[in-house]
């Protein structure tokens, strides 16, 4: 009787799952993030249709760029 190796670990470690949910690998660098966030910014006041999900799964987990975001938002917004 041969062995065949599990597909996957019986339990996952909560920590695995953890960081799993949290998005870990974002599809943008944070340079990317900047080059495309005056249009992120932009759509997020005036086009509600707008979906940017690398955009925002990178603002998701990066809190710097998450802060100029929403900085660039309100000074558009002040406009
Ligand atoms: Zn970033």
């Amino acid at each position: 009787m041969s062995q065949t190796p599990r597909p996957r670990p019986a339990v996952i470690p909560e920590q695995a799952v953890e960081s799993l949910l949290q998005d870990t690998t974002p599809w943008l660098s944070c340079e990317e993030c900047f080059e495309r966030m005056d249009t992120y910014a932009e759509a997020a006041l005036h086009d509600p249709q707008h979906r940017d999900e690398a955009m925002t799964a990178h603002l998701r987990g990066c809190s710097a760029c998450e802060e100029e975001a929403q900085s660039l938002i309100d000074l558009l917004e002040g406009q």
